[in-house]
Order: structure tokens, then sequence, then C-alpha cells
């Protein structure tokens, strides 16, 4: 059925995306933001947060695939893992994916993102949150890591919003000091850090944030369909240079191991291996 309904992306002034609407299924006002869920006819189920795409159940698998995925496989033993946000489930699926992974603690600040997404995104956290490994917090990311202990966790995986809001102060020096102290010494921490060719500023300015705490800072990228712009990058930063330079045979090798070859539809060896060589217009937000 096609309506004459559209919802308007408003992350951009002057450039965005819209949707065609099948049906409304949920808008409501938290303590946090404005949360609207509609099924499109074009990308499934999409979730809004203060109007700015957060997933579609249509491409989805990339973003979590890509967030989860390449620091667990890099790292090479990542037995805890610490999720920021996320509040849909879907990286929370993902790392509980991994054979080797003992316990996966996920903090998200808004209750009512983790209500709706169960209700009307079932099919993205899947039964992740009945895993006897998963801990699942409502609470600010920030609190949580100022009080984990030194070395509790060997990666961090922060899918925040952008840096505007709530999710400001996941981008803080304070709070890559913290992720640093809680992390491993082989520790590393990813986060989404935007579409460099609309948002470059957030790259540059939290990259230099990050390389005050992480020996080694970069940036891979993915190439998400709603993210508009072009790739999007995740950011980087991690205690061991070398975990950025795993060979794909290797990251093949771990894969198998972890029980995750195979059941993806965008991640591969290859493509986390390629996913750090990054075009010009990207890597000179990196340069330190
Ligand atoms: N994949 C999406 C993207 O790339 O924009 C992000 C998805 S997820 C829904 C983003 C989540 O971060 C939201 O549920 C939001 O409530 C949560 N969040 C924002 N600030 C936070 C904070 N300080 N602590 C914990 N969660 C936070």
């Amino acid at each position: 059925m096609t309506t004459d309904s559209w919802v308007n992306e408003t992350l951009y002034a002057a450039w965005g995306q819209r949707f065609r609407v099948v049906r409304e299924l949920a808008r409501e006002k938290s303590d946090f933001q404005d949360i609207m869920v509609f099924e499109s006819e074009t990308h499934g189920r999409v979730m809004l947060l203060d109007g700015v795409v957060q997933i579609t159940e249509a491409d989805e698998f990339v973003y979590q695939e890509m967030l989860t995925h390449v620091p667990l496989l890099a790292h090479g033993d990542a037995r805890r893992v610490l999720i920021i946000g996320a509040g849909d489930g879907g990286v929370l699926r993902r790392v509980l994916e991994h054979r080797n992974v003992e316990k996966a603690v996920m903090v998200e600040i808004d209750g009512a993102v983790i209500r709706l997404a169960k209700q009307h995104l079932p099919g993205i956290a899947g039964d992740a949150w009945n895993d006897p490994r998963a801990e699942v917090i409502v609470g600010d990311g920030i609190d949580y890591v100022r009080q984990a202990e030194p070395g509790s966790f060997d990666v961090v995986i922060v899918d925040s919003t952008d840096p505007i809001g709530v999710g400001e102060v996941l981008f803080t020096e304070e709070f890559y000091a913290n992720a640093a102290r809680l992390l491993s010494e082989r520790g590393l921490i990813v986060n989404q850090c935007g579409v460099p060719f609309m948002q470059a500023d957030e790259l540059r300015e939290t990259n230099l944030r990050r390389a005050k705490s992480f020996a080694d800072t970069w940036a891979y990228v993915a190439a998400v369909p709603t993210y508009v712009g072009g790739y999007m990058t995740l950011g980087w930063a991690a205690k061991d240079a070398s975990l950025r330079a795993v060979p794909a045979e290797e990251v093949r090798r771990r894969a198998q191991a972890a029980g995750i070859l195979g059941r993806t539809r965008y991640w591969t060896p290859e493509i986390h291996a390629a996913a750090f060589h990054l075009p010009p217009y990207i890597a000179e937000n990196l340069s330190p």
C-alpha cells in the first residue's frame, strides 16, 4: 500500500533523505529524545531519534557487523565486551555470536529505546536480551566508565547517537581516558563516528581526543546506505598498533574459530583488512 506520507530525516539542514511511510508504529518523547518507529515502503522498519536515522531493518547488518566483528576479531581473544548505547540490541546480538565472548555489558541511557526496539524491531536483537552472558544496564555511559574497574574489559564498542545532546559525553577526552583505564593491555575501543563527507569535524576532533589516551588511533569505513553521504567511519583507538594490521588470512582463521565465518552479509576477512585503507578525503582528518 502506498501512502502519500513521507518522513524527512533532519540530520542536515539543506540535504537529506526521505522515506515513504506505510504506517507509523511508535512516536514517543522520552526523557532524552524524540523516538519514532515506522514501517517504510523500501527499508523495512526504521527508528529515528530526534529525527535522525538510527537503524533500518534493510541495512542494519552492514553497520552492526562492521562495528562488532572488526574490533573483536582484530583483538583475537575478546572475552569481556562493553557496549555503550546500541539500544536496538543489534550490536549485543552480534557480540554474543562470538563463541569466546564470556560477558557482554550493554549500557544504554534510554530505556524507552530498548522497550520500543523489543516491541517493534524484535529481529534486530533476536534472543540476545535473554543470553546469560548479557547484562543490560539503563544508564549513562559516562557514569559507567567512570566507575568501571581497571582492565575489566577487552573491547569497548560505542554505538551512540552523534556528539550532540546525550551522546556528546561519549566523545570527550574524559570518556576516552576512562575507556583506556578500564581496557586490558591489548584493549581497543571503536565508535560510531559519522559520515566524514558531511561530518569531517566530528572525525577530526574526536580522533585528537582519542589520541590523548591511546597509542594507535585511526578509523575504518563501512558503506551504510541509509547513513547518507558515502562512507561512514568507525573511530578506532587501540593500545596495540598491530591490531589494525591483522592480515585477512589470520582474520579468517579467527573468524572460523569464533563461529562467525559464513554468517555475515557485509563483513568478510578481506573487507575487514581493506576497511582501514581510507580515501584521502577521510584520511586527511586523521593525520596527527
Ligand atoms: N546506529 C546508530 C547510529 O549510527 O547513529 C546508533 C544506534 S543506537 C539507537 C544509539 C543509542 O545511543 C541511542 O539509543 C541513545 O539513547 C544512546 N545514547 C546516547 N547517548 C548515550 C549515553 N550518554 N549513554 C548511553 N547511551 C547513549
